[in-house]
């Protein structure tokens, strides 16, 4: 981000004009006021020689207007808006490619920087619920990711760098905006209720840019998200999740996907790092920080069906028996196959009865509905038509041999 210099006159005109002139000077590039947190903005404002309030009248402009001009920002003075023209800008990720399903799923792939691996993907699902019409988002944190999760197609394509604030929050921003181009500024509404990191990317291993990304969807200037709605989504960075219980009040999501470590191992090799007896004791750590408010109230469990690999019986009861001190929902996935995936996805009678067993131990255990299939936009296909950067491609084909050749000994 582009220096600003502040001036010390005592002569108020004389000074902002000085400070306008260092600032453009300064600057090689406009400064993105998208991405910028309250205290950010606060002191952007109060380092150009105006009052702090200024920050969270913007904020409303840019979160909850949709707004990119500073000419439609009314309530601001033409003076200042003169001069954020000439320095700032509000500017979400370029949108390349967009999709709308029949269904209501809507997919955007963003481009962050040059290449054709410099793209990131958003997906809204639509949804009924008790509490009325939901809208999740489900967002991208890092292009691509490094973690390799042996049924992520996101892993095969690398890793290839960290999202920004304003890479993170703008694909909120899109998202809100979609419903709202055509309707006149001033009717503008928020219209994405949930958000869930839990797109191309380990979160946590962005955790500076996430954590303030949160906190403007959180923040009632910006998006003002119940924390409740707001969930990430992690492989398992134990030591971050423990971060984040000093940090932030948001739900919590575990990629667990196994319910032993050697099979564990094997799906998402960060097991190696922070095994699963690590990784429980971390989630009930982060329970543990409560309060009625407290959006942690339980951990939601995410575990994607595979089918021959983690469906059997007995993966259902290791699993009973790894969560019974853990307050937890468990959603399980139907795996979406996408060229040259190593697995298949498991029988819906199999998927039942997986379910059958969790539930009838008392937990609340639920079947995720396949959305988006028609755009391509279901889980575990963010990663698209982007370029194999990596020798990824070719373990994959080899994993994939392998495991015809087990299914065809097995009969
Ligand atoms: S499942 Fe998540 S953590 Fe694992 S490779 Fe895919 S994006 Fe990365």
């Amino acid at each position: 981000m582009s220096s600003v210099v502040v001036v010390s006159s005592e002569n108020l005109d004389e000074k902002q004009q000085s400070l306008t002139t260092s600032v453009v000077q300064a600057a090689d590039k406009k400064v993105n006021l998208l991405g910028m947190s309250r205290a950010e903005l606060e002191k952007f404002f109060e380092d150009l020689g105006e009052k702090k309030f200024r920050a969270s009248q913007v904020m409303k402009w840019i979160h909850q207007f949709f707004v990119t001009d500073f000419a439609e920002m009314s309530n601001i003075s033409g003076k200042l808006r003169e001069k954020l023209e000439k320095i700032c800008e509000i500017k979400a990720p370029e949108v390349v490619h967009r999709n709308y399903s029949k269904d209501g799923t809507r997919k955007w792939v963003f481009r962050v920087g040059e290449g054709e691996g410099s793209l990131v993907e958003t997906v809204l699902i639509p949804a009924e619920d008790k509490t009325g019409a939901r809208k999740t988002l489900c967002i991208s944190s890092q292009v691509g990711c490094a973690l390799d999760c042996s049924f992520c197609s996101t892993g095969k394509q690398g890793f290839q760098r960290d999202l920004t604030p304003a890479e993170i929050i703008g694909q909120l921003w899109m998202a809100n905006y979609s419903y709202m181009e055509d309707v006149p500024v001033a009717e503008r509404e928020r219209t994405v209720t949930n958000v869930v990191m839990m797109g191309m990317g380990e979160p946590l291993l962005n955790y500076d840019a996430v954590l303030s990304s949160m906190r403007l969807m959180l923040d009632d200037f910006a998006y003002g998200m119940s924390k409740r709605r707001v969930t990430l989504s992690t492989s398992g960075v134990v030591p971050k999740i423990d971060q984040l219980a000093q940090d932030i009040d948001v739900a919590l999501a575990i990629s667990l996907h196994a319910p032993n470590d050697e099979l564990r191992n094997e799906l998402v090799p960060i097991n190696k790092k922070y095994p699963l007896q690590q990784l429980i004791a971390a989630c009930q750590r982060y329970l543990t920080k409560d309060g009625n408010e407290s959006a942690r109230r339980h951990v939601t469990i995410e575990y994607v069906m595979l089918e021959g690999v983690n469906d059997h019986p007995e993966h259902a009861q290791q699993l009973l028996k790894l969560l019974k001190n853990l307050p937890s929902k468990i959603n399980l996935i139907p795996f979406n196959p996408f060229p040259h995936a190593p697995y298949g996805r498991s029988s819906r009678n199999r998927i039942i009865a997986f379910q059958k067993t969790l539930s009838d131990a008392g937990f609340v255990c639920t079947i995720r509905q396949t959305r988006g299939d028609d755009i391509d936009a279901a889980c575990g296909q963010l990663v698209g038509q982007v370029a194999d950067r990596t020798r990824r491609a070719e373990q994959w084909q080899k994993k994939v041999a392998q495991r015809q050749e087990i299914l065809r000994t097995q009969g």
